[in-house]
């Protein structure tokens, strides 16, 4: 037996606002991540929506976040991917790829997602040649080039701004008439110069040779070549709610379902954040979430303890 209270598997805001919380209220807490901490935060430059931070850096306050809950006394492992979680006899049981496995009676789901695959001929052929899911990540290999993002959603948009920091023009493939993404961040993409639209466009394939050299999209029944150096792809996100092994209640796209206090339809488990099927997904209700889960798994443990003591 490891002997904690809970054990919380991700370390996004979600999985670090539940360290914060569960470590304040003296469980014996433990938090893992397979990389290093902030999960999407990683994945975003600028943050400029979270209250209190006009404009902080996305890997500032991920170092910010796990520096605040390690000082309430949270164990952090990062760089320590989870193989999967089960139930054995109502104990959760986290295991480790390293092969180490981890019980409590608690575990907070907070484990977030992977970029959606394209699914075109020659985005696995050109990944990391060209094609890429992370503009901060690799957005400044490509100074003075032109580029396509693929996608019409927030992240499209966003993503596709940032980028005109670096490459001559942005064109932003849509795949319908209508983006998805918010109007504010519309509006700013629509007013920079570098940026153009090409809606209703469906990206057929993606081709070169030692990189990305153009890709063919196809427009009312017509297919263009457009020449390009890289493919960044924001076309949604699929939630790693697989890493349960037992059913857990669900929506179609795979986001774990919870009642109001992130239950979810496993006693004992609570899912927050990213890989919780909800309306929106920003750093705010993350961290809303990881609180919630946080009193609840709390409630539950002390009322699982004072059974034990009666
Ligand atoms: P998203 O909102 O799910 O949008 C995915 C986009 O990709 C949609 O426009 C969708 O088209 C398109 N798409 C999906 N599958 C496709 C395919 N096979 N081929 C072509 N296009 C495809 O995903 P997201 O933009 O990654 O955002 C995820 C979440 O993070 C959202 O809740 C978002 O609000 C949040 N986020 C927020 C911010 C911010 O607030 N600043 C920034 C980034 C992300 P359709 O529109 O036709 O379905």
């Amino acid at each position: 037996m490891s002997g904690y209270d809970v054990i919380i598997v991700g370390g996004g805001p979600a999985g670090l606002a539940a360290g914060l919380y569960t470590a304040r209220m003296d469980l014996k807490a433990v938090l893992l991540d397979r990389g290093p901490l902030g999960g999407q935060l990683l994945n975003t430059e600028l943050i400029e929506d979270y209250p209190g931070f006009e404009s902080i850096l996305g890997s500032e306050l991920a170092v910010k976040m796990g520096d605040h809950a390690r000082k309430f006394g949270l164990e952090i492992r990062d760089f320590e991917p989870v193989k999967e979680i089960d139930v054995e006899d109502g104990a959760k049981v986290v295991r480790l790829e390293s092969g180490e496995e981890l019980r409590a009676p608690a575990v907070i789901m907070a484990a977030g997602g992977l970029p959606r695959y394209l699914e075109v001929p020659g985005e696995k052929e050109f990944w990391g040649r060209g094609v890429s899911y992370c503009a901060v990540c690799d957005g400044a290999f490509f100074k003075g080039e032109e580029l396509a993002v693929v996608g019409g959603g927030d992240a499209a948009v966003e993503e596709g701004d940032f980028l005109t920091r670096y490459a001559s023009k942005v064109y932003i493939i849509h795949r319908r008439n209508e983006l998805r993404a918010q109007p504010i961040l519309v509006d700013r993409a629509r007013a920079n110069p570098k940026i153009e639209f090409i809606l209703d466009a469906v990206v057929k394939d993606i081709k070169g040779d030692q990189k990305v050299r153009a890709l063919d999209y196809e427009h009312r029944g017509h297919v263009t070549e457009l020449p390009v150096g890289g493919v960044f792809i924001f076309v949604g996100f699929v939630p790693n709610s697989m890493l349960l092994k037992m059913h857990v209640d669900h929506d179609d796209a795979g986001y774990i379902t919870t009642d109001r206090n992130m239950q979810t339809s496993v006693d004992g488990i609570w899912a927050v954040g990213d890989v919780r099927s909800q309306l929106t997904k920003q750093i705010a209700t993350a961290a809303g979430d990881g609180t919630t889960a946080a009193v609840a798994a709390s409630n539950y443990v002390s009322a699982l303890k004072d059974a034990a003591r009666a």
